[in-house]
């Protein structure tokens, strides 16, 4: 089973709404390690908390969750955030 992460940002843009990376969010809820490209600028030294794999192996594998059914949860909670997100932009595109 292989999962990708496809680079969307969208959960690196709204750290504020994540409790375990809060404190990393600029005033505007953005990751302030998030570059001008969308990618990690500490990629090598990211929080063990951005690293899905380093997740699978130190809390799920240990209790005998499949790498499948991780990463199924994995990519509805990545689908939730991007629909919260494009919701959240069309309110916000309707009071403007
Ligand atoms: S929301 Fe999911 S797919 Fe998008 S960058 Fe984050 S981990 Fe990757
Ligand atoms: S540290 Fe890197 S991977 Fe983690 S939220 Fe910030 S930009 Fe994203």
């Amino acid at each position: 089973m292989s999962w990708k992460c496809d680079c969307c940002g969208h959960c690196c843009r709204h750290v504020d709404k994540v409790p375990a990376l809060r404190e990393l969010a600029n005033d505007d809820g953005v990751c302030k390690y998030l570059d001008s490209e969308n990618k990690c600028s500490i990629y090598d030294h990211r929080p063990a908390v951005c690293n899905v794999r380093w997740i699978y192996e130190h809390f799920f594998k240990p209790v005998g969750v499949s790498e499948e059914d991780f990463y199924a949860k994995t990519q509805e909670a990545c689908d939730k955030l991007r629909n919260e997100v494009i919701s959240e932009e069309a309110s916000e595109n309707e009071h403007a």
